[in-house]
């Protein structure tokens, strides 16, 4: 099983009727692409009714103009996925949307629930069917079996899940954004032309010419309805923002809780160099993921920076493909090494993360074959020993392999002249946050939430 992202989410609350609406969501979906590649969906309510599309695949492959001209209203929420809980079929797409006693109701979910199982068992057994496999559906489910209004459900819903959650929810006349009090994930609210705007990522903001108000606090439950902004708050938690949305997941143009993923990404590049400094003539940034951070390298180190790696820009994240072999062409479908800057330097290589290592290995063997006399990697975050619930897919430590091998045994595996990892210290101060705010229960195993077992992804299909 793959290591894999978290979701994006967009939604807007426009302050009249807007044709275009859905087209809006299109783009800003657009721009949060890479937080998810396996489906996507968007559901549009014109305050009498809430009608969606979705579908397997991109969003440049799900939508067709004629999809978007159909979806006009008022209120519309967006998703891209990469599962986390539940495999990858159309049913598990979202948003979900589902009728109740209060009419219609659509569900937008980014994150994962480490209790989603015991909570649609104890449903089930009261007579509750479910559709999907996801965990989205048991949030879903918990709203509709309220009696209460929205808000109140909504209440009652996120005082029963645990782990992690940033949601949005549509009712026909209403938009309700949710951040779990860990605050796990990120979720930021905007405006535009009098109207509201919602996003996993500031970076959809500048795509469909939004401006950025705030980030959401984590528990806080934002209404956005014709009479503008309510905010209610959840008991406060232990604040858990997720680290690797600094180091991987989120986009370099995005800002996170007032800290831009540019400069955290930076700073972490810049701290790796004094932390493993190495003789060598040239910085190579595996891309896109180690740019960033191999510019702070260059930087810091005084090395100069060559593009030493070129990406086919037509190529999505390798991670798409869950199989080992293929896999394995990924890198090369990917990647070329430019063997003019490369002959008989002495080459940093630069990325922001080793999972698996079977990129990493493939790289250094393509710059050897160019004729790089040393390879000097260097990871500008931390080993990652422990899998995560909330929201990335490495459910299976085993295929961690810093789980089980130390940095030497993963040097000799890469094939690398040396390894050298940013240290935990560094990646906090490289984010400007503290210890205390952040999860970082991949690089040390200390869980804001307890957690179950593992490999739990496909639980409800177990069964
Ligand atoms: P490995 O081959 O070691 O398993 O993968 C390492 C590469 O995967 C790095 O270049 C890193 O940027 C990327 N990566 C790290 N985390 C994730 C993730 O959650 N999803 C995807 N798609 N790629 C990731
Ligand atoms: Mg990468």
């Amino acid at each position: 099983m793959a290591l894999k992202e978290a979701c994006g989410l967009l939604g807007i609350f426009s302050s009249s009727f807007d044709k275009t609406i859905a087209k809006t969501v299109y783009y800003g979906l657009f721009a949060l692409q890479h937080r998810g590649q396996e489906s996507a969906g968007i559901a549009v309510s014109d305050t009498n009714s809430i009608r969606h599309h979705k579908g397997l695949g991109l969003v440049s492959e799900v939508f067709d103009e004629d999809e978007l001209e159909k979806l006009c209203g008022k209120i519309a929420i967006g998703h891209v996925r990469y599962s986390t809980t539940g495999s990858n079929v159309f049913s598990n797409a979202q948003p979900l949307v589902i009728r109740y006693h209060s009419g219609e109701l659509a569900v937008a979910h980014n994150g994962n629930l480490v209790n989603a199982l015991e909570i649609r068992e104890r449903l089930e057994k009261n007579g509750l069917m479910f559709h999907t496999t996801t965990d989205s559906e048991v949030i879903a489910a918990l709203i509709a079996r309220s009696q209460t209004n929205l808000i109140d459900s909504i209440f009652s819903c996120v005082k029963q899940i645990h782990g992690a959650y940033s949601l949005l929810l549509m009712s026909k006349d209403q938009l309700i954004a949710v951040r779990d009090p860990h605050g796990f994930r990120p979720l930021c609210l905007g405006s535009y032309n009098g109207s509201y705007v919602v996003a996993s990522e500031s970076a959809a903001f500048n795509t469909i010419g939004a401006t950025f108000i705030r980030d959401l606090k984590p528990g806080e439950i934002l209404l956005i309805d014709d009479s503008g902004l309510k905010s209610y708050e959840l008991p406060k938690s232990k604040r858990s923002l997720c680290v690797f949305e600094f180091v991987y997941f989120a986009r370099p143009d995005s800002t996170i809780d007032g800290v831009s993923v540019y400069l955290a990404r930076y700073r972490a590049g810049a701290i790796l160099a004094e932390q493993h400094p190495a003789e060598a003539d040239l910085v190579v940034a595996v891309p896109d993921s180690g740019s960033v951070a191999a510019i702070g390298f260059s930087d810091q180190s005084k090395i100069p920076l060559g593009m030493g790696l070129i990406k086919n820009r037509y190529i999505g994240r390798t991670f798409i493909e869950p199989s080992e072999r293929m896999r394995n062409l990924g890198v090369r479908l990917k990647l070329s090494p430019l063997k003019e800057l490369i002959d008989g330097k002495r080459v940093v290589l630069v990325d922001d993360s080793i999972v698996r290592g079977t990129t990493m290995g493939q790289i250094v063997k393509m710059l050897r074959d160019c004729g790089a006399k040393e390879i000097h990697v260097r990871i500008s975050s931390p080993p990652i020993t422990h899998s995560c619930y909330f929201g990335i897919d490495t459910s299976t430590k085993r295929e961690l392999i810093a789980s089980r091998f130390d940095a030497e045994s993963i040097r000799q595996f890469i094939g690398a002249d040396s390894l050298g990892y940013l240290n935990l210290e560094g990646l906090i101060e490289a984010t400007g946050l503290t210890e205390k705010e952040l999860c970082l229960a991949c690089f040390n195993g200390d869980y804001p939430v307890m957690t179950p077992m593992e490999g739990k992804k496909y639980l409800f299909e177990k069964r």
